[in-house]
């Protein structure tokens, strides 16, 4: 019987398929999840009979070949079949690409808190003047164009001397 949500009690729809899916973390980026990450594109409710639901996750790659995908789509998986939801499919978009836009203001917050510089859509590994983490100083300066991943850059602040991780814009 899923028709109905037993935590909020109302109808299975998209929308209270993507507050569970907000419980899922990025492995790569723990404070955030994979909704934050703008990673869930689409999700799909169907209903074939009373309470048989079928559920589609949509969900987009941050990376090309970030093997964490994998990862990612079983979580899903299981995540929904512990809910009791039995037809769960996760389908892997290419495209669009997944760009740094579709990661949310909330999203932006977090990684900031984590001390990780957020995607700033004006520049995409800019030489210098991406705010510091830690102490908001744009007195920084470029590294490195690859920090602890691929997806990140290695700055360091001239004010407190953090070094720091900015998520390249792409
Ligand atoms: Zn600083």
């Amino acid at each position: 019987m899923m028709n109905y949500d037993n935590k909020t009690n109302t109808p299975v729809n998209e929308r209270v398929i993507m507050g569970y899916l907000e419980e899922i973390c990025d492995p790569e980026i723990p404070v955030l999840s994979i909704v934050d990450l703008g990673i869930v594109r689409a999700i799909k409710v169907k209903e074939d009979a009373p309470g048989d639901i079928e559920i589609e996750v949509i969900i987009t790659s941050t990376y090309t070949g970030c093997p964490a995908m994998d990862m990612i789509a079983a979580e899903i998986r299981v995540m929904l079949a512990t809910l009791g939801f039995k037809k769960v499919t996760v389908t892997q978009s290419l495209s669009p690409a997944w760009t740094t836009a579709w990661m949310s203001e909330e999203g932006k917050k977090k990684l900031n808190a984590y001390g990780i510089a957020p995607p700033d859509k004006r520049f995409t590994i800019p030489a210098d003047g991406v705010a510091c983490p830690q102490c908001k100083s744009c007195n920084t300066k470029l590294l490195s164009e690859f920090g602890s991943t691929a997806c990140k850059a290695l700055y360091q602040c001239s004010d407190c001397r953090e070094p720091f991780d900015y998520f390249k814009c792409h």
